[in-house]
């Protein structure tokens, strides 16, 4: 990614489409986030040995309708066949559940959950342990949940886009991984995917300004091998190209005048968040 008048004409043009939100909005994009992440709180003791990632999905689809007006965001979006995305080891995104995919103790899982509520979406996604997992597998996770971390800070109005891959980098810097370049998170509000992309590379001071009132979706992709990806003949999932194990971890973030709010965590501050994830 080079500097020109062109990618900053893009820029420009990317700043045009995308939309602000106002405090009542956030707050109607943070009730369903607020699902997700009592979704994650409550699905830990399920994510065990034996089960299929279709249990995985039965849970979610459950959990998320049981709440009024809510529905899975991500079923039947493009034609995805699942409610949630869940993703095994090498897989990245996108993986959808099946009854044949039986977890086992080592494995890791990704699970990639959408609310849509009252017309306002919210994404985040999680990689969680299965029984136990090797001392490499455990530092791929820590490392990306770190490079959520520093991309979450970076989300500030008055950055731009760039900074936000920057601290990606930054994160990764000096770690066994890879980034998945390919791969980006995005704007999130009436719609799942929005403007402006929101890559894991960056350049700070490029790329679209970040504004208040802006709402991304965060995710960094790690892999412990190659950073190229390829997509499976279900057209769906996408795996690293040398069958490396990957992480994601995904929130849902508006940026304030206060600096970046996490919408789809628990905690007052979404590090206390990170430090009880990946005890279960
Ligand atoms: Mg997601
Ligand atoms: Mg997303």
């Amino acid at each position: 990614m080079t500097f020109s008048w062109h990618s900053a004409l893009r820029s420009k043009l990317v700043e045009l489409v995308i939309h602000l939100r106002t405090p009542e909005e956030v707050e109607m994009i943070a009730r369903g986030g607020k699902i997700i992440a009592n979704l994650f709180r409550e699905i830990v003791p399920l994510v065990i040995p034996g089960v299929s990632t279709a249990d995985l999905d039965l849970f979610c689809d459950e959990y998320i309708v049981s709440h009024d007006g809510a529905v899975p965001a991500f079923k039947g979006l493009y034609g995805f066949p699942g409610s949630v995305c869940t993703s095994v080891n090498e897989e990245i995104v996108h993986g959808i559940p099946s009854p044949n995919r039986i977890l086992a103790s080592g494995d890791i899982v990704s699970i990639d959950v959408g609310v849509r509520l009252a017309g306002w979406c919210s994404d985040s996604a999680w990689t969680f342990v299965v029984g136990e997992v090797s001392n490499e597998t455990q530092s791929l996770l820590t490392t990306t949940e770190k490079a959520l971390r520093f991309a979450i800070d970076a989300a500030k109005p008055g950055n731009h886009v760039g900074d936000i891959g920057a601290a990606v980098i930054n994160a990764v810097e000096g770690e066994d991984c890879k980034i998945v370049r390919d791969l980006v998170g995005h704007g999130v509000g009436r719609e799942v995917h929005e403007e402006p992309q929101v890559p894991n590379i960056g350049r700070p001071g490029h790329g679209p300004l970040l504004r208040e009132g802006m709402v991304l979706a965060i995710e960094p992709m790690l892999s412990a091998g190659s950073p190229e990806i390829r997509t499976m003949d279900d057209g769906w999932t996408v795996i690293t190209a040398d069958k490396a194990l990957s992480a994601h971890f995904e929130h849902t973030v508006a940026l304030t005048a206060e600096g970046p709010k996490v919408l789809t965590t628990l905690a007052s501050s979404f590090h206390e968040d990170f430090a009880t994830n990946l005890t279960a």
